[in-house]
């Protein structure tokens, strides 16, 4: 027999898109379980990480629950988690716990409540809607103040009958969605120390791309602060996918080449050409698959369609641009929740800023740029540049993410 009390600090994760994987289901599975495990093991000691008809239970150590649960609530693949607790199948075991955790769960609450019951062991002698009427009535009794209502209550109580067990739970966190990081392959993002290439990269990783990260770096007239404001940023993004690579490229001699040689108005097109060019040589170096910026449509001059088409050319590499069509509000709103608006806003230049005259060209024509190339040696400068590059490797501890109620 199974203690209850033995299994109170079991976590039920619930799979999202990854159950529609049809014939690729196992491999996906296979990595969301991996990347969990990696992710919960780096802070927690003793965690168990055991998938079973669809579900993925976690065991970890009372004091760990919490911290737990946000790790799971922040790892791609997941659609919702529930601390739960474990009994063995049987109406009594379930009676007894179902009131105990309500109790616990319900004290002093106000309202209505249901209860939810699926029987996946089709050999329990009730079915679904009897367990969750015999629950229901049990609950009743215990709380006179509270009424059923199994449309829309304040208060829910789950029930899931398997094989061997049954998992009970009152809480349901809503998990980041998506697919596990890896299922897509490998994927070069530009980072800056921006808002925007941030999110991009988090909704990159969250359609199951993993990510190196390539920053530009032009000391001496952008400081160590600007690096090391990168630097956090790329570590807000490495847990998920247990540990990240950030390739430090020293732009400085580039930048001074354009504005030697280039007609200014072309200076930040220009030098977005020489990033994509870099980008697409560490991609290729590492087999990444695509490339991934945080551009948007329209936020700033640089960014109109023909611009970002005269970036766009440079590399036969895919790129991803998932802000593309965000509103700056809506870029926030995710860089919040995943704890990256705080650290882009801290006041520190990026390189883009470096030699910008007041009049850059809106709507540049390749051809034009070409001209301004014609004037470098571009394939000197890009090598120049990737041979003096860093790479640092960051195992990004620890993620904090808020768990959210949904
Ligand atoms: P962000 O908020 O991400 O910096 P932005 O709105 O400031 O974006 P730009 O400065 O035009 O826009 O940059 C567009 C994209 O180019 C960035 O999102 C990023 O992907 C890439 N980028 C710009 N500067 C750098 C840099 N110094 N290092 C790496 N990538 C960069
Ligand atoms: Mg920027």
């Amino acid at each position: 027999m199974v203690d209850a009390h033995a299994d109170r600090d079991l976590i039920l994760a619930r799979l999202g898109e990854v159950w529609l994987k049809g014939r690729n289901r196992q491999s996906f599975l296979n990595r969301l379980e991996r990347n969990l495990r990696a992710a919960l093991k780096a802070e927690l000691r003793g965690v168990r990480v055991e998938p079973s008809y669809g579900r993925i239970f976690i065991r970890v150590a009372a004091e760990d629950l919490h911290r737990a649960l946000e790790i799971c609530v922040d790892t791609p693949g997941l659609s919702s988690v529930s601390p739960a607790r474990r009994v063995p199948s049987t109406v009594e075991a379930i009676r007894e716990a179902a009131l105990e955790l309500t109790a616990e769960a319900w004290a002093g609450v106000e309202g209505t409540f249901s209860v939810k019951a699926r029987r996946r062991l089709k050999a329990f002698p009730l079915t679904s809607p009897e367990l969750g009427r015999v629950i229901g009535e049990a609950i009743g009794e215990r709380f006179r103040h509270l009424s059923v209502d199994l449309k829309r209550s304040d208060h829910q109580l789950g029930i899931e009958v398997d094989d061997r067990y049954t998992h009970i739970w009152t809480r349901t966190l809503k998990g980041s969605g998506g697919l596990p990081v890896g299922s897509a392959g490998r994927v070069t993002l530009l980072l800056s120390g921006g808002i925007d290439s941030p999110v991009a990269g988090y909704l990159a990783q969250k359609r199951g791309c993993e990510l190196d990260a390539v920053y530009f770096h032009s000391p001496p007239f952008i400081g160590e602060p600007s690096k090391d404001k990168v630097i956090q940023l790329a570590n807000r993004l490495a847990p998920r996918q247990g540990g990240m690579r950030l390739y430090i490229i020293y732009f400085t001699e580039i930048q001074k080449a354009i504005r030697a040689a280039c007609d200014p108005r072309f200076t930040v097109l220009l030098y977005r050409r020489f990033m994509y060019r870099l980008a697409a040589e560490i991609a290729e170096g590492r087999k990444a698959l695509a490339l991934c910026t945080g551009e948007n449509l329209g936020q700033v001059a640089s960014q109109t369609l023909e611009n970002l088409t005269a970036v766009d050319r440079l590399t036969p590499l895919l790129t991803l641009r998932p802000v593309l069509a965000f509103d700056k509000e809506e870029i926030i709103e995710v860089a919040r929740r995943i704890d990256t608006f705080d650290i882009s806003t801290l006041p520190f230049d990026d390189c883009c800023t470096l030699f910008i005259p007041d009049n850059p060209i809106i709507h540049a024509q390749i051809k034009a740029l070409e001209i301004e190339e014609a004037k470098l040696d571009v394939p000197a400068l890009v090598q120049e540049a990737l041979v003096k590059s860093e790479m640092l490797k960051l195992s990004g501890l620890p993620i904090i993410g808020e768990a959210v109620e949904g």
